[in-house]
């Protein structure tokens, strides 16, 4: 589940194969420029990261924009553009905080989470709890929870008319 990492010559490879009327010199050379911007932090429209492979075919989008799919599952993904999470912890501790200014979140281990560092997922832009300030005590534990998963699922999800 979540993408399958494959090097940036391997897919090539296999795209030449499906489709052998692919020039390999452009080919790669979008890629590289899809790889670059997801370096550079430019994020699909929606505001989620892009997902390079099919962004160097059809312009830079996220997975779930291009697909329809809300995660892959089958789907390759560069390497490089596989890059492991931010540490999402502010580094307090809850015995660092005045009692009266603890609010929020902490892990098991008493360190603060800092809630908008969390990865917001492309299911959640389509949902319609996203801007529910009731909620998002609910999403943000959510997703914290599935912070280190490559897939999101969301039982309270409910897409936007
Ligand atoms: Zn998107």
């Amino acid at each position: 589940m979540g993408f399958i990492p494959i090097s940036i010559d391997e897919i090539i490879k296999k795209h030449l194969i499906s489709n052998p009327s692919e020039n390999e010199e452009e080919l790669r050379k979008r890629l590289n420029e899809a790889l670059a911007d997801y370096k550079k932090g430019i994020k699909c429209s929606c505001g989620n990261d892009i997902w390079v492979i099919g962004s160097a075919s059809v312009g830079n989008s996220c997975y779930t924009c291009i697909t329809g799919e809300s995660y892959p599952i089958d789907d390759y993904e560069l390497d490089s553009a596989i890059i492991k999470r931010k540490n999402i912890k502010s580094g307090r501790h809850i015995d660092e905080i005045p009692p009266s200014e603890i609010m929020g979140f902490f892990d098991d281990d008493g360190n603060e989470i800092k809630t908008d560092l969390i990865k917001k997922p492309a299911l959640c832009i389509i949902c319609i709890n996203n801007d529910n300030p009731n909620e998002k005590m609910l999403c943000d534990m959510t997703r914290y929870d599935q912070k280190d998963d490559q897939e999101f699922i969301c039982y309270a999800f409910k897409k936007r008319k």
